[in-house]
């Protein structure tokens, strides 16, 4: 046998990287935002044209760069930033990859000036698809500029990909914001096709948000000020009154770099809990300074998200300090706060870091297809009843992943043998129910060690929601016809998000005979949609990407998954028979991820016999 493996060559490989890197105009925006603040500049210009599609320019006023770091700056894993890997627990930038510039100019044309202060003359570097082009002596002021132009030039599958102006420039201007609000202390000007966007002078955080989002913000923030020693909290929280119908003004920035955190999120929420009409949601702008040891960046490359040591003491402690600020200026109407707040932790999320499995003892010499322990007739009961089920259990357990492998493996269904215990006549055995249904809120299966008690509404959720997602992903789903179509109406703005998640809906069966300005005409739906839902469905979906923070990987496929998963998963107070019982604890444990919802919810936990009999005492 001959050698095939080959390494990559270089510029194949920062294509590839480049994926991750830059999903949209408004990805190069941040990285090379990010950059000319690491640089220490105090004037940030942003010039865009198209929407980001023709140029996205930055120009700063920082350190620049010397010859040869400005040539090595476009080489993969070439940062100045970080050395050693302990470095990544003490960051102070928010750069550290080395991977931004080498994989923006693997992707398209980037025109780099840059001048160090001390130096007489600057650099001027032009590379097109990692290639460089020229590199030459220039004169220009101290600092950087790079401008990169023709964004995936090279790979057109990513180009058509790319939404309309409007909405990428809505994610360009989203990480402005993002930016210029983490740094008040530095300018940001933001250039369009030629006109002034924004011009935020160097200011305090609060004339930062009014110059951003307008002068009638000033009025309706409220100071959140707190110090304690795990984390420094500062910023604004907006009047209740003032909430708003989507989730728009909502930033959290730990140690100046705007995060996303549903978890967080919910502390505030909690403590603007009462104070809100229904369906609105608070604006917040929080900073939270905590020691960068205790923090992990690195488990996402666009960074959005981090880990926290401590995340349950964070909880509280924000939940206590939004509580506390809102008393203070007399708006909530009681004034309850504690400054030692109990970790007011809603279970949901009480085992996101520490998943409490169920611990089910494994009998592995037990088969539950081995004949000799049931007589002739029991047997036969046995495999009419439920082999399928069986089959469906096992498939699930076999394809998990190998995080979750131990959780689940261990569970196992009560065996036919146990059975007659109580009750001797063999009868009894053929009819046997495993499953209930109490309060019709949960599904009580009993297993070998003891009962599993199932939340129906969000089980079937994850269900539906893995069901979705595969046939969205491997985009092919059984459509039926509707013999009449079904008109919608909707206003221009629904119908723009209708348009943009057409291809997605189509793919899970959904079919439009026309979308117009008037409204929308459905022609086909998926084979799990009953006619009557559809319009709910498509309501809730608008209404969910209307609610959901936009980000620079908004993945439509997932949220149109979770969208529909929950407006067709059973709900709560619906009675199920006792087929249905099983099956819905059959598919949840064929499920990859069945412990938790499509949102992160628990799913199911477990109350073991020994559990119960300690009750017993
Ligand atoms: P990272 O920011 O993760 O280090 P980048 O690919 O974004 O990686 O940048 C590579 C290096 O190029 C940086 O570490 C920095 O030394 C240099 N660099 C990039 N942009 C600028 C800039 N605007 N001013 C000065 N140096 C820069
Ligand atoms: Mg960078």
């Amino acid at each position: 046998m001959s050698d095939i493996i080959q390494l990559l060559p270089d510029h194949v490989a920062n294509q590839i990287a480049a994926g991750e890197v830059v999903q949209r105009p408004a990805s190069v925006v941040k990285e090379l935002m990010e950059n000319a603040i690491d640089a220490k500049a105090t004037t940030i210009k942003l010039i865009i044209k198209d929407a980001g599609k023709t140029l996205v320019q930055v120009i700063d006023n920082g350190l620049g760069m010397s010859v040869t770091d400005a040539r090595l700056s476009f080489e993969r894993h070439a940062t100045s930033k970080i050395r050693s890997a302990e470095d990544l627990f003490q960051l102070h930038t928010k750069g550290f990859r080395g991977e931004a510039l080498a994989s923006i100019a693997a992707i398209a044309h980037v025109e780099l000036k840059t001048k160090q202060e001390q130096d007489e003359v600057g650099t001027q570097l032009v590379i097109e698809g990692s290639q460089v082009v020229s590199q030459d002596i220039i004169v220009t002021p101290k600092g950087t500029s790079i401008a990169v132009k023709n964004l995936f030039f090279n790979i057109p599958a990513r180009r058509n990909f790319l939404k309309s102006n409007q909405v990428e420039t809505r994610h360009i201007i989203d990480e402005f914001h993002r930016v210029a609000l983490a740094h008040p202390n530095i300018q940001f000007v933001m250039y369009h096709n030629g006109s002034e966007v924004f011009n935020l002078p160097e200011s305090n955080y609060r004339q930062r948000i009014v110059n951003i989002f307008g002068a009638k913000t000033n009025e309706k923030l409220v100071p959140v000020n707190e110090e304690t020693e795990v984390v420094k909290i500062s910023g604004f929280v907006g009047k209740p009154e003032y909430a708003k119908k989507t989730r728009g003004e909502q930033y959290f920035f730990v140690n100046d770099r705007f995060i996303k955190s549903a978890y967080l999120n919910h502390a505030i929420a909690s403590a603007f809990d009462g104070l809100l009409k229904d369906n609105t949601h608070a604006s917040y702008f929080l900073n939270l300074q905590v020691d960068t040891k205790t923090i992990d960046i690195n488990i996402h490359p666009t960074k959005t998200e981090i880990k926290f040591d401590d995340e349950h003491t964070l909880y509280a402690i924000l939940r206590a300090s939004v509580k506390h600020s809102l008393g203070q200026f007399n708006i909530a109407p009681v004034l309850d706060f504690e400054r030692d707040a109990n970790l007011d932790t809603p279970y949901s999320y009480k085992d996101l870091n520490s998943p409490n499995t169920p611990k089910i003892e494994v009998d592995r010499s037990f088969n539950p297809f081995q004949e000799k322990q049931f007589s002739g007739r029991q047997t036969t009961a046995f495999k009419k009843q439920t082999p399928a089920n069986w089959d469906s259990l096992y498939v699930g357990l076999e394809s998990k992943g190998t995080q979750t492998q131990q959780d689940f493996s261990s569970i196992q269904f009560e065996s036919q043998e146990q059975t007659g215990s109580i009750f001797k006549d063999g009868s009894q055995v053929e009819t046997k129910q495993t499953t209930f249904q109490l309060q019709n809120k949960y599904v009580i299966s009993t297993i070998k060690s003891g009962m599993l008690v199932i939340d129906q509404h969000r089980a079937h959720q994850r269900v539906l929601y893995e069901d979705f997602l595969q046939h969205i992903t491997v985009k092919e789903s059984m459509s039926q016809q509707l013999l009449f179509p079904v008109q919608l109406h909707f206003t221009t703005q629904e119908i723009e998000i209708i348009k943009q998640v057409k291809q997605d809906l189509e793919h899970t069966g959904f079919q439009f005979s026309k979308i117009s300005k008037e409204g929308i005409e459905v022609s086909g739906v998926p084979v799990s949609v009953p006619e009557s839902e559809v319009s709910v469905i498509l309501e809730q979906l608008i209404n969910d990407i209307q609610n959901e923070v936009p980000d620079s990987n908004f993945s439509s496929t997932d949220l149109l998954a979770k969208s529909m998963a929950k407006s067709l998963a059973v709900k709560t107070g619906q009675s199920l028979s006792v087929m249905e019982q099983e099956h819905l604890v059959n598919s949840l444990f064929g499920c990859k991820e069945p412990n938790m919802s499509p949102t992160n919810k628990t799913t199911f936990i477990t109350l073991s016999v020994d559990e119960l009999e300690r009750k017993f005492i």
